[in-house]
């Protein structure tokens, strides 16, 4: 330790009539901050109330100041004496440092020589800036007179831990350690700041709960961390003492209770196990509870119960990550590892406070070394899962795509099926209609040949009887519209009964389709229709035609059949024909069926003249 450096006499000074020796410090030379607990002596206040009382108490009623006395909260009143001897024959420049900054209260007597020279008022529970020394412990400096005892009488009085690191340091140590230690908290509270700042703009950015919890957490230790130390108390609220005695227990459930929300998520609870999940939540509302119900306790009170609270959910918290990585969870594991920093740390502090062990560094330093620990080691925790998740998250976004592609490649093939069978179903339904169409046509000439071959005569291959009359009727329209002449020829073969008769119905037919085929031939215009009008006798149209050209085609006819040569089995058979004329203009009185009759009696009295001739039809007739 550093006083080890320090050149000291101690020597013992009869006191009274009681022979009770007191140890006083003998200061000379200096280069280190000498810790002054080994030359106080304490006693309680209710054996003197004031100054004038305290300096005659018997030497008897001082007792060595030990830390099982004063190292714990709640500590009643009590007065602190301790001596100094400058042992040079020069004034020696000093300071005086009390580095608890929660005293609520400290009334400091500085005598020399036994008389009274100086009394300041010092303490938590007075603005900051009415401190002699701006610092944010308790600082006094004075001056050691040569060869003069010095003693000084410090009345505590607080409600938290009345732990009393006093020391003494010449002013150049005093600036070089405070140097160091300002580092070192600045390096803390930096640190802690800047992992929770971090945090809070991850849990921002990324609305992440469990970075949210992190950084509520760390912002709150931070928080605590600089209560703690007294700089919140110089730099963030430095004219509210009242402040100094609500923050500790407000803050302290206030980090538990992000803790427990934080190492719920860290745990995934919420998936691993539901029990601890609802005993975490329920924690949780204890410590709100809490947060708002100790800052108005008494204070000691407050403190008890808050790190009580402290090892009961460090230990719960423990035991949850214990179990949870027993069972195999990885967070869990570093969980534990981390926690056990922090667990180590609190348990340590908060012994130290509640006076179960005494260790000779600042009762804070083992939970701040835990929290630093933890805090950092659980910041990577975080990082770990935030990646996992992460992961998981992007595994998860891969596996959709897939999906994704895989629905839009099946229904690509579907509608690429769908288009197939459309297209082949078109293509059946064009092969049929093509088919239906084929057929249709021939459909259709095939019925055109019947109707055709219903108007012709089988056996000679004209037209016959029904699509005469048929002709006749509509060239009787023709004509009477047009007001042209028709005429009307009615052939018969004469004496055909003798053919028949003489060789034979064959030889009969064959004559048929002979003269027919040669009445074809002789009619050139296309309007002519020639007609088997039934037996042996034939019936021609021939529009547009008068008398004249009438007589003119039958008196051709005639003389063409007569001339044919006309054989049976090389007979030649002489064969005749009779032609009745008849030619008209069809009106209104007259049906084209009267110019049939009218050719008929032509015909009848060409064959009673004699047969071979052509016969014009007249009303005389
Ligand atoms: P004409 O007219 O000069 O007075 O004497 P014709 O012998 O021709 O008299 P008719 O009109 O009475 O005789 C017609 C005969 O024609 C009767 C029948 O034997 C014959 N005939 C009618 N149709 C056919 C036929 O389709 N084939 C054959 N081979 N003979 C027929
Ligand atoms: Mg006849
Ligand atoms: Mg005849």
């Amino acid at each position: 330790m550093k006083h080890l450096s320090f050149i000291f006499i101690s020597f013992t000074l009869i006191f009274c009539a009681q022979l009770r020796a007191e140890t006083i410090l003998a200061v000379g030379d200096d280069e280190g901050a000498l810790e002054l607990a080994h030359w106080l002596y304490y006693t309680p206040a209710k054996n003197a109330d004031n100054i004038n009382s305290v300096q005659n108490l018997d030497s008897n009623q001082w007792q060595r100041l030990t830390p099982a006395y004063n190292n714990r909260i709640g500590v009643e009143a009590f007065w602190v004496k301790f001596s100094i001897y400058n042992s040079k024959e020069i004034p020696i420049d000093r300071i005086l440092s009390l580095a608890n900054p929660h005293i609520d209260l400290v009334y400091l007597y500085h005598g020399v020589r036994g008389k009274l020279i100086d009394k300041i008022v010092m303490g938590d529970s007075l603005p900051f800036t009415e401190r002699p020394v701006i610092n944010n412990h308790f600082i006094y400096p004075f001056q050691l007179e040569p060869d003069a005892l010095h003693t000084f009488y410090l009345k505590i009085e607080t409600e938290g831990s009345a732990s009393l690191p006093l020391s003494l340091s010449s002013p150049k140590s005093f600036a070089k350690d405070i140097e160091s230690s300002s580092l070192i908290n600045g390096f803390q509270l930096g640190a802690l700041t800047a992992i929770g700042l971090f945090s809070l703009f991850i849990a921002i950015s990324s609305r992440s709960f469990s970075y949210s919890y992190y950084s509520g957490y760390v912002l709150s230790v931070t928080l605590l961390v600089a209560t703690l130390h007294g700089f919140a108390f110089r730099f963030l609220w430095p004219q509210w003492p009242l402040l100094q005695k609500y923050m500790i227990p407000f803050l302290i459930p206030t980090a538990i209770f992000f803790a427990l929300l934080f190492t719920e998520k860290v745990l995934q609870l919420k998936y691993h196990n539901l029990h601890m999940l609802r005993l975490c939540r329920y924690s949780g509302g204890l410590a709100v509870i809490l947060a708002l119900v100790t800052p108005f306790l008494n204070y000691a009170l407050a403190l008890y119960i808050n790190i009580i609270t402290v090892l009961i959910v460090t230990v719960l918290l423990m035991i949850m990550a214990v179990i949870q990585a027993l069972k195999g969870h990885k967070l869990a594991k570093l969980y534990t590892l981390a926690w056990s920093g922090m667990l180590v740390g609190s348990f340590m502090t908060s012994a130290m406070y509640l006076g179960l062990i005494e260790l000779p560094i600042s009762h804070l330093t083992p939970l701040i070394l835990g929290l630093l620990f933890e805090i950092v080691f659980m910041a990577a925790v975080l990082a770990i899962r935030y990646n996992d998740e992460r992961k998981a998250k992007l595994k998860i976004q891969q596996e959709a795509v897939i999906q994704a592609q895989h629905a839009r490649e099946t229904r690509e093939q579907a509608l690429k099926v769908e288009a197939e069978s459309n297209e082949k179903l078109e293509k059946m339904v064009q092969e049929r209609t093509l088919e239906l169409e084929i057929a249709l046509r021939e459909l259709n000439e095939a019925n055109q040949k019947l109707t055709e071959q219903a108007t012709i005569d089988s056996l000679t291959g004209v037209k016959n009887r029904a699509a005469f009359d048929k002709r006749l009727l509509a060239e009787g329209r023709l004509s009477r519209r047009q007001q042209t002449p028709m005429a009307l020829l009615m052939l018969d073969i004469d004496r055909f009964k003798s053919i028949n008769d003489n060789y034979g119905h064959l030889a009969g037919d064959q004559t048929l389709r002979l003269i027919a085929q040669t009445l074809k031939e002789k009619l050139k215009r296309p309007g002519d229709l020639v007609s088997r009008f039934g037996g042996e006798e034939f019936a021609i149209i021939l529009p547009n035609t008068g008398e004249e050209g009438a007589v003119q085609v039958a008196e051709q006819i005639r003389q063409t059949i007569c001339k044919l040569p006309i054989s049976w089995k090389n007979h030649a058979i002489p064969l005749t024909i009779s032609i009745g004329v008849s030619t008209e203009i069809i009106n209104r009185e007259l049906d084209p069926t009267k110019l049939l009759d009218q050719a008929d009696k032509a015909l009848y009295r060409a064959k009673n003249e004699g047969r071979n001739r052509v016969m014009v039809y007249t009303e005389s007739l």
